[in-house]
């Protein structure tokens, strides 16, 4: 009596979704509260959005005698036998029969109780999958029940859901869950859509309510494959709304950045005009364009968010060099991040080069420096004694303090992946002041989702090569051609040329590379005799690098045996052939990147792309892609197609964007619609855009923050 009277108060309590705790849903108790919170489930609400990743038709019984390996199906028959067996494991075993045949349910897993459960002559409904036994089709481990001959087999009329769970969360605990959780929004139906009905209407969604519902709880007879594949509308449009949480946090971040102050950097061009001079070459109308939307961006009193996208050789450098001039000019320092040691050894190279003849102070910092000359660096930044600070992240450790910061730089942001993007937008802050910030990539990814994912970035697309550039050729050949491909190289370099070898070892780790490139470098330079071989990887101090490097750019080392060290950065225009080993194994935008290192001169370049066969058929489409195009944004397509979007926006590691529902791949139609009614909601609906965030994205943008 007492229990029911308890029942019945907390039943009439109205549970209002949205905010309320989980725990007031009937059967979570404290510890299944602490398993949920382990999902991130902590409302009600969290309870709704958290989506079956799987369905299972349970509403049919198959006919035993049309069973067929790989079907996941009921089956309703009579236990004829159950008897241990002694194979290469002990197992109990039942056959059953329903008059149309016999089949087996076999368990490795057993205890007395059970066996005792299998009695002969039962009625049994068992669920699973159907395999191929020995003798007869059998389900390993089903789920079963013993059902009385009257009863009706057929208990579910819905599809049965499959959720995500954790450790100590029973799947069938999880399914009674949301139950519970779809009852409360049965009862009071608080589910806010904050989805205005017009777009839903326009865009043919339906409700929020009822695609929750259908997603939970999918009705008898909906396409399996459709819902699996995350095609369908109820799908479709909760994708849509991540997506748009998703792009709405990024562009309020973007918007609250014109509201913060960072120094206007108004110049009169000298320096600008003096570095013109002195360099070779004139900008291509690309680099012009970017440029001066670069230096309007930095004239203002708010910060620059800019990225800039250009492919391979494009010349990023010569644009960021033209910002960081003006905002020396102006009277701030400038710090250039790159991604690699080596490529950062570079840029102090190049921009020592161009700086240095106008009277500028150039250092660099990265983690592998002597204490002592650190130290002496890092007083010398505070003291405003140097004003362009190249480095890798070392730069943006607690211990350096800039006096007069004004403008940060990162190359290849790619590689640094979407959280240091973010934390290092984070230190740009400045005595109150923010800092202009300049990213460049050449990583291009289709707009669509560079909206995704950069829509708290303006962006600038340097579409054009510097000219004189001949397109690479590319070949794909077998690893037993390798003899070939060494005459090819002696040919080359005995016409003057210079080449790489690339030894690649993705998987492994970074030791076995080096390995791989010192044994390499030992066979190719005894079999080369009239060429001389360098060496470089991830190992060697920065001064052996260093050293190696600028041998080769001065043409001293002909054939640079090398480790993906130089994927990015490395610019030595007499190198006109690459040689890339185990080329399948890499990814389509890191092939492209080290094919960018050849091309860059005015003789033809040849890259060749050596496999261990058998190459796959997927592999094969991938690499003859490369030897088809040279387009970085269409490699870039497909590498997001083959490979999805964590390759290219280097979110793997960080986790950052990664979506509840959506799927940046198959969802990329949704894109521009997002963008649209990002638009509509910034202006028609400010005050549904909170909420919405909250609801998707709430964790994520906290973690955005940090
Ligand atoms: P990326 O965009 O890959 O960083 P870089 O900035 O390294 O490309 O430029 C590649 C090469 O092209 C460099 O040697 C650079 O000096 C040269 N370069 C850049 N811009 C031009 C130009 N407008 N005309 C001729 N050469 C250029
Ligand atoms: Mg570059």
């Amino acid at each position: 009596m007492k229990q029911m009277s308890e029942e019945i108060n907390r039943r009439s309590q109205p549970v209002c979704v949205n905010s309320q705790p989980v725990k007031q849903l009937k059967g979570v108790g404290p510890k299944a509260q602490e398993r949920l919170k382990r999902i991130g489930i902590t409302t009600v609400q969290d309870v709704l959005f958290h989506l079956p990743y799987k369905y299972e038709d349970r509403t049919q019984v198959g006919a035993i005698g049309t069973l067929q390996p790989g079907m996941q199906i009921g089956v309703v028959g009579y236990i004829q036998t159950t008897q241990l067996q002694f194979g290469r494991r002990r197992s109990l075993v039942s056959v059953i029969e329903d008059g149309t045949g016999r089949f087996a349910i076999r368990f490795f897993h057993f205890n007395i109780a059970q066996k005792e459960l299998l009695k002969k002559g039962l009625r049994i409904h068992c669920f699973g999958e159907i395999r191929k036994g020995s003798r007869l089709m059998e389900m390993v481990h089903p789920e079963f029940r013993v059902i009385a001959d009257t009863t009706n087999p057929i208990t579910d009329h819905r599809l049965t859901p499959y959720y995500p769970t954790t450790e100590g969360l029973h799947q069938l605990s999880m399914r009674k869950i949301a139950n519970e959780a779809l009852l409360a929004l049965d009862k009071n139906n608080s589910l806010v859509d904050y989805l205005p009905t017009a777009i839903a209407k326009q865009l043919r969604f339906p409700d929020l309510q009822t695609a929750i519902r259908f997603c939970h709880r999918p009705s008898i007879g909906t396409q399996l494959d459709e819902l699996e594949a995350g095609m369908h509308p109820a799908q479709q449009r909760l994708a849509f709304e991540e997506l748009l949480a998703q792009h709405l946090s990024l562009r309020l971040r973007r918007e609250s950045g014109s509201s913060q102050s960072a120094p206007p950097m108004v110049t009169k061009g000298h320096l600008v005009e003096k570095f013109f001079q002195s360099l070779p070459f004139q900008l291509t109308q690309a680099q012009q364009k970017v440029t001066a939307q670069i230096s309007s961006d930095l004239e203002r009193s708010y910060p620059m968010h800019r990225l800039v996208q250009g492919d391979v050789g494009s010349g990023k450098t010569v644009v960021a060099a033209l910002a960081a001039l003006q905002a020396i000019e102006a009277g701030y320092q400038v710090a250039f991040m790159a991604p690699t040691e080596l490529l950062a050894e570079q840029h102090l190279q190049t921009f020592k080069q161009w700086f240095t003849p106008l009277g500028l102070k150039i250092n660099w910092l990265s983690g592998k420096l002597p204490k002592k000359t650190r130290t002496a660096t890092l007083s010398a930044i505070k003291a405003n004694k140097i004003s362009f600070m190249v480095g890798t992240h070392a730069l943006f450790q607690d211990s350096v303090t800039f006096s007069k910061l004004g403008l940060v730089i990162v190359d290849e942001q790619h590689r640094f992946g979407v959280h240091q993007r973010l934390s290092m937008l984070n230190k740009g802050q400045h005595n109150d002041k923010h800092v202009h910030q300049l990213i460049m990539t050449a990583t291009p990814i289709p707009r669509t989702l560079a909206m995704a994912a950069y829509a708290d970035l303006d962006c600038s697309i340097i579409d054009e090569l510097p000219p004189g550039r001949q397109p690479v050729e590319t070949a794909v050949i077998p690893h037993t051609r390798r003899l070939e491909i060494i005459k090819r190289i002696e040919t080359a370099c005995g016409n003057g040329a210079q080449a790489y070898w690339v030894c690649t070892l993705i998987d492994e780790s970074e030791t076995l590379e080096c390995e791989a490139a010192i044994d390499t470098a030992t066979t190719l330079s005894s079999t080369l005799d009239n060429i001389n071989v360098g060496l470089i990887h991830g190992r060697m101090s920065s001064t052996a690098k260093a050293s190696v490097m600028s041998e080769f750019k001065d043409g001293k080392v002909g054939l640079l045996v090398a480790t993906t060290v130089i994927e990015v950065g490395v610019d030595v225009p007499n190198a006109s052939l690459m040689i890339i080993e185990n080329a399948e194994r890499l990814g389509l935008a890191q092939l492209h990147q080290l094919r960018g290192r050849i091309g860059r001169g005015t003789s033809k370049s040849v890259c060749v792309l050596m496999y261990q066969s058998p190459l796959s058929e997927h592999a094969k489409t991938r690499l003859n892609a490369l030897r088809k195009t040279g387009d970085g944004f269409e490699i870039a397509r497909i590498d997001l197609e083959t490979r999805g979007p964590g390759e290219l926006l280097g979110t793997r590691q960080t986790g950052l964007v990664s979506y509840r529902i959506a799927d940046l791949v198959r969802d990329q139609a949704l894109l521009p619609q997002v963008e649209h009614v990002a638009n509509v909601m910034l202006k028609k609906h400010t005050t549904n855009i909170q909420p919405l965030i909250s609801r998707w994205v709430g964790y994520a943008a906290n973690y955005a923050d940090v």
